[in-house]
């Protein structure tokens, strides 16, 4: 009997939104892998195409709508998932011809699309899976999702709405993953969630072993165990709640890097409380202060909204006069855009211009791009270690604590001839821009 042999099944991958979708699509990728499916460079040579698109704010949708008739004009089989996917009427009128829509977190109902319209070649072999699972990050760092969903609701946000309530992940589930990241060669962990410091609340902090000791669902606990890894561990989407605090010590001892991602948004009260954020009675500018005496090199990132509707002269002067106080390392900033569905759009607030929005930004960046200038300054002849990006040439692109990889700064050095990609180094400052450094190796 002649035996027939099947061309490996290739499939497109399109990822877009944030890094809690990048997490999303290395899961099916993943499962997709470890089914003996191929991952296919161009839409030409793909069978079919997933798109995971994000529908966070209108200029994501338009973005993710783009997405899909790029990769059904250029390959014709798509499949979208991702947040966007929650509102499958949008997709489903500008682009009829898409074979499949499933919302966020739906790895099972995507795998099985791709099985109806792309059938897998074999079985799974378990061992087909690298090590570490697919990973889209360069594979010296990677993402842990530690939980979906979120349970508040801030009015400008539908997350909740598309991704429902908080849900944990088991602790040890979780220890288990980032413990099989760093055996196959990961330098960093970056801890991400739609709300870190809430890690557990749903699941009531249920404890379970490992490494032979009960663990607790709690984020100090977690960050104290990951903080045995030995590897870096950099906490995102931190509401300032009073628990943080302990935190601040695990920092303090070298267990999980000096930074933290904390989404402020506004820091006028009357805005925080229209936008129903968590944490918002909290006095930050103290709780800042009180981090600083303890770490004095801590890194602290934010982002923020201006232009929020009700938003008056005398609130964005408020929040320029605390971005002055809090001289916070890292910002970002966006100008407020109604998201369909969100509580928002009926708060009968007065509407900001669209030019008053974008000189508030402008004039919002101006003074972060000041204090960030400043603050980078006084690093300078300080050594410090950082782990290495990207060799261009004879010049690396490093990160150090301070820097997230894609959202935050990067650390030049020159002269960084047999250095590699994932390698740490230790370095020492001379020279400092707005948001990066320029270093020499140290020694
Ligand atoms: S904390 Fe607020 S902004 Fe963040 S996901 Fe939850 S509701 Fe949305």
């Amino acid at each position: 009997m002649k035996s027939v042999i099947r061309k490996t099944p290739k499939v497109g991958f399109v990822s877009l939104g944030c890094p809690k979708a990048l997490v999303d699509s290395e899961r099916i990728l993943t499962r997709l892998r470890a089914e003996g499916y191929e991952v296919a460079a161009t839409y030409r040579a793909a069978d079919l195409v997933i798109v995971n698109t994000c529908g966070f704010i209108d200029a994501a949708v338009d973005e993710s709508l783009d997405a899909i008739g790029e990769a059904l004009a250029e390959n014709g089989k798509v499949i979208v998932t991702g947040c966007l996917g929650a509102q499958p009427q949008k997709i489903l009128d500008k682009h009829p011809q898409v074979l499949k829509i499933t919302g966020p977190q739906r790895y099972e109902e995507v795998v099985a699309s791709v099985h109806e319209y792309l059938p897998p070649k074999h079985e799974p072999f378990l061992d087909l899976i690298p090590a570490q699972g697919v990973k889209l990050t360069p594979r010296h760092y990677a993402y842990l999702k530690i939980s979906e969903g979120c349970n508040h609701r801030c009015s400008f946000c539908i997350i909740p709405s598309m991704r429902g309530r908080l849900l944990s992940r088991p602790i040890g589930e979780v220890l288990r993953e980032a413990e099989q990241l760093v055996r196959a060669g990961v330098k960093e962990i970056l801890v991400i969630s739609q709300d870190t410091s809430a890690y557990g609340v749903d699941l009531k902090y249920a404890a379970q072993s490992w490494r032979g000791i009960e663990r607790r669902a709690r984020f100090y606990d977690l960050a104290d165990a990951l903080g045995e890894l030995g590897v870096w561990i950099r906490l995102h989407y931190v509401y300032p709640y009073p628990h943080v605090d302990k935190v601040i010590d695990l920092m303090a001892q070298g267990r999980v890097l000096p930074y933290l991602d904390i989404p402020f948004q506004h820091a006028s009260a009357r805005i925080l409380k229209l936008m129903k954020r968590p944490a918002a009675a909290e006095d930050t500018l103290e709780r800042i202060a009180a981090w600083r005496q303890i770490v004095p090199d801590i890194t602290i990132r934010s982002t923020f909204i201006v232009g929020f509707p009700g938003e008056t002269a005398a609130d964005f002067e408020e929040l320029l006069a605390w971005l002055r106080v809090a001289q916070l390392d890292r910002v970002g900033c966006f100008e407020y855009s109604p998201v369909e569905g969100a509580a928002a759009n009926s708060l009968r607030q007065e509407s900001v211009p669209p030019e008053v929005k974008r000189e508030r930004r402008e004039r919002f960046m101006e003074l972060a791009a000041e204090i960030s200038a400043q603050r980078l300054k006084q690093k300078i002849g300080r050594e410090m270690q950082v782990l290495i990006d990207r060799i261009d040439g004879d010049i690396a692109i490093a990160r150090s604590a301070c820097d997230a990889p894609e959202i935050d700064g990067n650390v030049r050095i020159r002269g960084a001839r047999g250095l590699t990609v994932g390698q740490w180094a230790d370095v020492r400052i001379s020279n400092a821009g707005a948001y990066d450094l320029e270093a020499k190796l140290a020694g």
